[in-house]
């Protein structure tokens, strides 16, 4: 079966759509692939759907290798299970709620751990039964912040997920290993040149996690790697409490007027100028700046926190989102200075801030809990703000003149850091996340009670491993890194056809014979493409490029010679063919 272009639902575009800003997004839409239904929803369209297809077949055969078994379970869920775990309530906004007839209060599912440990619940109950890995593919639904990029970071989105059970840690080290294994296997048959990066584990709980990242410009995701390799996304990095100082020789602290100093840059000037250092001159990172922010707790309640830092760095959004997770960060808007009198814009000083020991579960009303960077500890000595307008202390020591409560490491990581486990300076890059896989251990088997029994006939919670790959994402992930100026550019393996027939002219032969070649390649097994459209050679040879298919056969006036031209997408490279036998050679090439 060949497919013609002139039947086949499509619909090249000349204009990129207004919201793309990644080549991907671009190219899948102008190319017809797919089509923006609502922000971050997608419709699927005859060629999307094909690739979209085969990303699914090689993440089925590899699921399927390592013994993982298909289910689907249905996208609309009951909410106990997630009331069940917190998660109704933690997921806050992302969650898509909603309400059936009688008032009964279901979700969209953003991921299904709940779902497959109430199924193994339900029909396993020994040692015997372990270990089991499940998996589907499935659409999912977040009700992301920020969708972005087409299909890259949508809020309906195709994923592939898959849970192991296991009786003992041994069992989910080995599950968390192969399903590792296969994931990698994903990744080089999709093509992608990706890293494998410690992860943080965001809304699933649990230790240990990786994650999966296409390299990518684009991408959403910054990770470290160190020449001794160490690799984490920034989210993940953990650096070492700085070594503790001697505070002897550091004179008492001494709030100075320091009209005109509102940036770390100025105060840094001044500070060289009216009260220079006996050793050396003041820097950026003499200082100590408090940052503050709201964070939106899921159950809509709102808490303050300031985060103290070197006046050299800048709190990483990301990295702050990751570690107060479930909570979202907001600005400290101008009402809430308003509501907190003592903090003075501009000046904020640890003075201000900090809980202090609490007693019972409430910090009194008022107070900022207050988070110090690792380079801030005991003995560290200070320029900070005095809370008070224009005024700035001097030789504030850490432990002696303040306290924090507790340490935030959520600064800006930059190249030629050190890696925090010592294998040298990190370097900086950025990508996709693809995949995700994680150890939850007993977590959600705890919260739902799934059990067995063990060989000596005692029940034992089961532990658990938790995988997901962004099915719908590789396709956008993919084209992001094989796409070019012209067009979109398919590796073979996930190409909608392997050939494109291209037929040029009116000429009665050049059609029979496009025709032909078409029907012997489709005969050897090819998926193949037909231009049979009466549009000008141009906009056949430019729709081409921008549908992508990794080979074209040109068929035009050359056929008069006996000649075919065979364009590879890839490369850009044409080469004359003779017509006859022309079939018999692409086959050989193409079906090795
Ligand atoms: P991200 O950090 O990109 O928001 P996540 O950590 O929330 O992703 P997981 O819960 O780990 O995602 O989901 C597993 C996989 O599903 C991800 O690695 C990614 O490939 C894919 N995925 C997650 N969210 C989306 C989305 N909004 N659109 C498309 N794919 C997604
Ligand atoms: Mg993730």
């Amino acid at each position: 079966m060949i497919t013609r272009l002139s039947k086949l639902f499509v619909r090249t575009l000349r204009e990129d759509p207004a919201d793309a800003e990644v080549a991907s997004h671009r190219w899948l839409v102008r190319a017809g692939y797919i089509r923006r239904a609502a922000p971050g929803i997608y419709s699927w369209l005859p060629l999307g759907l094909k690739v979209l297809a085969k990303v699914e077949r090689i993440v089925r055969e590899e699921m399927d290798a390592i013994g993982a078994q298909e289910v689907r379970f249905p996208a609309l869920l009951p909410r106990e299970p997630y009331e069940a775990t917190n998660r109704w309530t933690e997921y806050g906004p992302n969650l898509f709620r909603l309400q059936d007839r009688k008032g009964g209060d279901y979700l969209l599912g953003p991921t299904h751990e709940e779902m497959f440990t109430l199924l193994v619940k339900d029909l396993y109950s020994s040692y015997k039964d372990l270990p089991l890995s499940l998996y589907q593919i499935q659409t999912k639904y977040r009700d992301e912040s920020r969708p972005r990029a087409g299909i890259l970071r949508g809020r309906e989105f195709v994923m592939k997920d898959s849970y192991s059970f296991d009786i003992d840690e041994a069992g989910l080290d080995a599950s968390y290993r192969a399903h590792r294994n296969a994931y990698i296997t994903i990744m080089n048959r999709l093509g992608l040149e990706f890293v494998i990066v410690k992860a943080t584990s965001g809304a699933m709980g649990g230790s240990a996690s990786e994650e999966f990242l296409a390299i990518a410009e684009s991408g959403e995701d910054t990770f470290v790697r160190s020449p001794g390799g160490y690799a984490a996304n920034v989210e993940a990095v953990r650096r070492p409490l700085a070594e503790a100082q001697d505070a002897a020789g550091v004179p008492a602290a001494h709030v100075e007027d320091t009209p005109d100093s509102p940036t770390i840059e100025s105060l840094v000037a001044l500070s060289n100028a009216r009260f220079p250092r006996a050793d050396r001159p003041w820097q950026a990172s003499d200082t100590l700046k408090n940052v503050l922010f709201m964070l939106r707790n899921p159950d809509g309640s709102r808490t303050p926190l300031a985060i103290g830092l070197p006046g050299d760095r800048e709190v990483d959004m990301k990295r702050l989102e990751a570690a107060v997770h479930p909570a979202e960060v907001e600005p400290f808007a101008e009402a809430d200075f308003e509501a907190h009198p003592g903090l003075v814009k501009g000046y904020i000083g640890p003075a201000a801030l900090g809980v202090g020991e609490v007693e019972g579960d409430e910090p009194p009303i008022g107070t900022v809990r207050y988070l110090t960077d690792p380079a801030v500890v005991a003995g560290t000595r200070w320029i900070t703000g005095a809370n008070q307008a224009g005024h700035h202390v001097y030789d504030l020591v850490c432990e002696r003149d303040f306290h924090s409560d507790g340490v935030l490491d959520v600064a800006e990581i930059r190249a030629g850091d050190p890696a925090p486990d010592g294998s040298g300076p990190l370097s900086l890059a950025r990508g996709i996340e693809m995949g995700h896989i994680f150890q939850l251990g007993r977590k959600f088997a705890d919260a739902l009670g799934l059990k067995v029994l063990n060989e000596h006939g005692k029940l034992v919670t089961v532990t658990m491993g938790s995988y997901g790959v962004g099915v719908s994402r590789a396709v956008a992930a993919v084209a992001e890194a094989t796409s070019d100026e012209r067009g979109l550019c398919w590796p073979r393996e996930l190409a909608p056809f392997d050939v494109q027939v291209l037929a040029t002219g009116k000429d009665a032969a050049v059609l029979d014979y496009a025709e032909k070649l078409a029907m012997e390649l489709s005969a050897a097994g090819l998926e193949v493409l037909l231009d049979d459209r009466k549009a000008s050679p141009g906009v056949k040879f430019t729709d081409a490029e921008v549908l992508g298919m990794p080979t074209t056969v040109v068929v035009g006036r050359g056929l008069a010679e006996g000649l075919v031209e065979v364009r590879d997408r890839a490369s850009g490279e044409r080469t004359e063919w003779q017509a006859d036998g022309a079939a018999e050679q692409l086959v050989a090439l193409l079906c090795p």
